[in-house]
């Protein structure tokens, strides 16, 4: 029984809450004064940006802005249009085909989110410019170190094997 029984709400244990705790609590772990934090934003925010927008412009080079694209394949002389479209097997999806349609919709939603990128990259460079005395970034990794203790620590898991001991367990006696 892994349960505390003095918190009132358990937060939800699916294995998505789970893994989202996990990994909640590591980056308190591993970045525990407010310099690490932000840098550690940061650069989450800057590699987004700079993953999303390549891919972004590398689709708008293959399948165009959105825009109709103008007929670029190369059609050898007497073959009508139709045919030369049906051979040219590196052309884009034809602009109507539903697979042309959900990647023109994709290529929407990642400028939007490009978009929503920059906007929190502007409030965040003035969360970004604070500096605190090593007091106060000392008093980071207190709390740091309260939320989120290194669960493969030594004298945590002997802890918490001694928390668990029941009287009843089998291997007594
Ligand atoms: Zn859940």
């Amino acid at each position: 029984m892994h349960r505390r029984e003095a918190v009132p709400e358990e937060p939800c244990q699916c294995p998505d809450c789970q893994r989202f705790y996990r990994e909640h609590d590591r980056l308190i772990r591993e970045n525990a004064s407010l310099r690490q934090q932000q840098e550690l934003n940061w650069a989450a925010l800057q590699s987004f940006r700079t993953l999303a927008g390549r891919v972004l412009e590398e689709l708008q080079k293959q399948y165009g802005d959105g825009e109709p694209p103008a007929p670029e394949a190369p059609r050898a002389a007497g073959t009508p249009a139709i045919e030369a479209g049906k051979t040219a097997s590196t052309a884009a999806p034809a602009p109507e085909s539903p697979e042309a349609e959900a990647i023109h919709q994709a290529m929407a939603d990642l400028e939007n989110i490009n978009a929503h990128l920059f906007s929190i990259e502007v409030l965040m460079e003035r969360i970004f410019d604070v500096r605190v005395p090593e007091e106060v970034e000392q008093k980071f990794r207190e709390v740091a170190g309260e939320l989120a203790p290194d669960p493969l620590n030594a004298d945590r898991l002997r802890l918490n094997r001694l928390l668990h001991q029941t009287p009843d367990l089998p291997d007594r006696g």
